[in-house]
């Protein structure tokens, strides 16, 4: 029998199994039309058929009603940086942008490039007088997270929920906008799912070329121009898969990998965590060894273990355990298993 593999990439990150198998079948032929979803045309009737399911249970596991527009969008997260104040950072006004990490500082930067942003450090005071105010809920880099309860402001609440979307019970409904890169919880890469409160969206400019309005995206039905179906086929099964599942028995199962993965780290002083505690993240866990000798040994002897992709990013060194919804239990229990037999050497 051959090693178990397990991927821990950040981004783009592991698939469930039987969605990667869907896939395949996606790719020769979709629902027995005897053609690939990538070779129909995004009129027809099966096409649209993917598109109703898809925004049906979408809502469903994210507990959206019909008040909020569901909008696929090419460009990931990126994309969502620069089209969030493209469409609501008017002349004259700001935006306001909690920066606590790598990825609110690049949605900021992009957004000081469109128009004028104030910026903030810490949760609480915000600025009331700005069009809305962004937060990123997971910074992926340092393995940190937003509280779940924070209060949110008078001004509309805009958010990059790329690496925690559907990880944990979450109200969406506090969020005006948010966003999220599909290739780590959701699907793969090249997709950003987006979802509007209607009445936010109605002060959207108007007045935008059309591929960068989401008004137009919102009024062309998903359709403005063709879509990445292969992307959207991915979020479609992995939105099946959790349904199927139920969000409840991933979320508990979520809950107990990151406790038992920081239980192990707090447990041995080798292990030197990156994330304050009270801000840990429930899908990046982060940590570094004593020496990048050993971090180096670590890493090694995990992936040959067939324990991937654990190698913090550049900016950080370290290891980094991304351990979203397709990760099984088993995954984390491997590792945590190699960590004690790596430390009892050390
Ligand atoms: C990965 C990531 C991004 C960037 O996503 P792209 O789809 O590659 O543009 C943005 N924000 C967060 C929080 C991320 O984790």
């Amino acid at each position: 029998m051959s090693t178990p593999i397990y991927n821990f990439s950040a981004g783009p990150a592991v698939l469930p199994a039987c969605v990667r198998e869907s896939l395949k079948a996606d790719l020769t032929n979709y629902a027995n039309t005897g053609r690939s979803i990538i070779e129909i045309s995004h009129r027809s009737a099966t096409y649209q058929a993917l598109m109703d399911e898809l925004n049906a249970n979408l809502r469903t596991l994210l507990g959206v009603g019909q008040d909020r527009t569901i909008l696929l969008l090419q460009g990931g997260a990126s994309g969502q940086f620069a089209m969030l104040p493209y469409n609501f950072l008017r002349e004259g006004a700001a935006a306001d942008y909690l920066v606590r990490g790598y990825w609110g500082e690049k949605a900021a930067q992009q957004a000081a490039r469109i128009g004028r942003i104030t910026r903030r450090e810490t949760l609480g005071q915000w600025n009331d007088q700005a069009v809305y105010a962004h937060v990123t809920t997971n910074e992926t880099i340092a393995g940190t997270a937003l509280p779940e309860d924070f209060t949110p402001p008078t001004i509309p609440l805009c958010a990059d929920m790329s690496s925690d979307i559907l990880a944990a019970p979450r109200d969406y409904n506090k969020y005006h906008l948010f966003y999220a890169g599909t290739q780590k919880n959701l699907g793969v890469a090249g997709l950003a799912l987006v979802v509007i409160e209607n009445e936010f969206l109605s002060q959207a400019r108007r007045n935008l070329p059309a591929a960068f309005c989401y008004l137009e995206h919102a009024k062309a039905n998903g359709i403005y121009h063709t879509p990445n179906a292969f992307a959207i086929c991915a979020l479609y099964r992995v939105t099946q898969w959790l349904l199927q599942e139920t969000p409840e028995k991933i979320w508990e199962t979520n809950k107990r990998k990151a406790e038992k993965l920081y239980a192990e780290i707090d447990r041995s002083p080798l292990w030197r965590p990156l994330a304050p505690k009270n801000e840990r993240s429930i899908t990046n866990v982060t940590f570094r060894l004593p020496t990048e000798d050993l971090e180096q040994r670590f890493l090694a002897e995990a992936e040959a273990r067939g324990l991937c992709a654990l190698k913090g990013h550049r900016a950080l060194g370290g290891v980094r355990v991304s351990i979203y919804n397709a990760m099984p239990e088993k995954g984390v229990d491997n590792l945590i298993e190699f960590m004690q037999y790596f430390e009892a050497r050390a």
